[in-house]
């Protein structure tokens, strides 16, 4: 039995906010994105490294609520070595998690993503979970030139 804010805060996304992956400066980038949620304060800086449409590096700096750089730590940790068309399927699924989808919360392939799962629950932090897969958007577009 766990409370809607018991699932909120899960332990995995409380230890990802105090120890971010992939946190930090990205040496030759290939594109950079600032996005912010002014509603929560939160903001994230995106960095990717990207070599035949395949994602070689991913860094993050930011700074927010736990939710928010929780979720851009564990999303740059699905990211490295996939595909940008594989990326974006994976954020396609991870939005519909966030709408409520209970089979997007059960999809395996989200690994420890899921733990954000509670976070549907909360509609003003839900923005929070999506700012960093707004940013990888964005930064797929720009380096594909679009
Ligand atoms: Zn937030």
């Amino acid at each position: 039995m766990s409370s809607p804010l018991q699932s909120l805060y899960q332990e995995v996304i409380l230890e990802h906010y105090r120890n971010p992956r992939n946190k930090g400066e990205l040496e030759d980038s290939d594109v950079e994105i600032h996005m912010n949620n002014p509603t929560c304060g939160d903001e994230i800086v995106l960095q990717l490294r990207v070599r035949d449409e395949r994602i070689e590096a991913v860094r993050f700096r930011g700074h927010g609520c736990s939710i928010s750089q929780a979720a851009a730590s564990m999303m740059t940790r699905q990211l490295e070595g996939r595909s940008l068309d594989d990326a974006h399927a994976l954020t396609a699924r991870f939005t519909e998690m966030m709408h409520g989808s209970e089979e997007a919360a059960a999809d395996k392939s989200l690994g420890d993503l899921r733990a954000l799962a509670g976070v549907a629950k909360f509609p003003v932090r839900v923005r929070c979970a999506l700012l960093a897969w707004d940013a990888l958007q964005q930064a797929a577009q720009k380096v594909r030139g679009g």
